[in-house]
């Protein structure tokens, strides 16, 4: 039986707006209750248009924004509930690879100190054996000692995201979550990232939860994933049955949009309308019915719950209950 590593029950991250303290507050709700699991070893996917709620679940997992409500169980302990110290020992078991490795890279820094600092805060090993250990890492991710000295300004943006993630995992941690990891790269050299993940993914034994909006590298990298629409889960499953057998409407527009494999193929594109509405105030009911070309009257009020089918793939809308 395969080992569940993650499990996010009813996770609502809203952010609240200040409009001066006459008004009533209002909160953007930018994650509203969703629910999954990540299997140790697996690479999970949050899937979606910018806007619906992906990086908001990420940073909330890592706790780098607090979760308004909610659990999330990891290596069976609910780490919403832990105080800033406990948390210390989940913290370096959990980490993170940013969209934009400039801005998460110090520029004062050598990349020598920028590695270094995570075994040093973590008080791991003695000078010597860190400074071995980021060699080595710096090796596996393609650079080398030579780049030890340098400054992330010196690098291209290739080079310095292979720094982002010698720093993700010089920890050895269990879980690394990837936000938008390559959207910020070249296209030739975001084939060379991904297969760098993969290759770390089986040295390390690592797990991801990847979030990307490109359905073409969601496809190649991940076990399984999840569409998000508005701060809602609406599908999960495996990744050959998303792509081959997609049934929320809402997955099936996303999928319309992937450029076909092979030139005979032909391919209906499901074109959408109206905008993604605001998370101030979403829809009620499905609220993707204002987009939904097969929305019904039930979908205007009543909100879909998740249904799965004997395939393990689960779905959220009227159609299918
Ligand atoms: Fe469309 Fe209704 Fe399904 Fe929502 S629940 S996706 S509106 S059919």
């Amino acid at each position: 039986m395969s080992e569940v590593l993650l499990e996010v029950k009813g996770l609502k991250q809203h952010y609240s707006i200040d409009q001066g303290w006459l008004k009533e507050k209002k909160y953007v709700k930018a994650v509203d209750g969703i629910d999954f699991k990540v299997i140790k070893g697996e690479t999970f996917s949050l899937v979606g248009e910018s806007g619906c709620g992906k990086s908001s679940t990420g940073r909330t997992i890592l706790r780098l924004n607090e979760a308004t409500d909610g659990e999330i169980i990891f290596e069976g302990q609910n780490i919403v509930e832990l105080s800033y110290r406990k948390m210390r020992k989940f913290r370096k078991k959990m980490q993170m690879i940013f969209q934009d490795p400039f801005a998460s890279l110090n520029p004062k820094k050598t990349v020598r100190q920028i590695l270094m600092e995570p075994l040093r805060v973590h008080n791991y090993y003695s000078a010597e054996e860190r400074l071995n250990k980021v060699i080595k890492i710096l090796e596996i991710v393609g650079l080398s000692q030579y780049h030890l000295d340098r400054y992330p300004h010196e690098f291209s943006g290739g080079q310095r995201q292979r720094i982002g993630i010698a720093k993700a995992a010089i920890l050895n941690p269990e879980l690394i979550i990837a936000d938008e990891p390559v959207s910020a790269l070249d296209v030739s050299i975001q084939s060379q990232v991904i297969n760098l993940l993969l290759k770390l993914q089986e040295e390390l034994g690592l797990t991801y939860i990847f979030i990307s909006h490109d359905l073409g590298v969601v496809r190649h990298i991940s076990d399984r994933v999840a569409v998000m629409y508005l701060g809602k889960i609406v599908e999960i499953s495996n990744t050959e049955e998303l792509y081959n057998n997609p049934l929320h409407p809402y997955t099936k527009a996303l999928m319309s949009s992937v450029p076909i494999d092979h030139p005979e193929e032909v391919k209906e594109r499901i074109i959408l309308t109206g905008d993604v509405p605001n998370a101030v105030n979403p829809p009620s009911g499905c609220a993707f019915h204002p987009r939904c070309p097969f929305a019904m009257d039930i979908c205007k009020n009543v909100n879909p719950v998740p249904t799965e089918n004997p395939n393990g793939h689960t779905v959220s809308c009227h159609l299918y209950e």
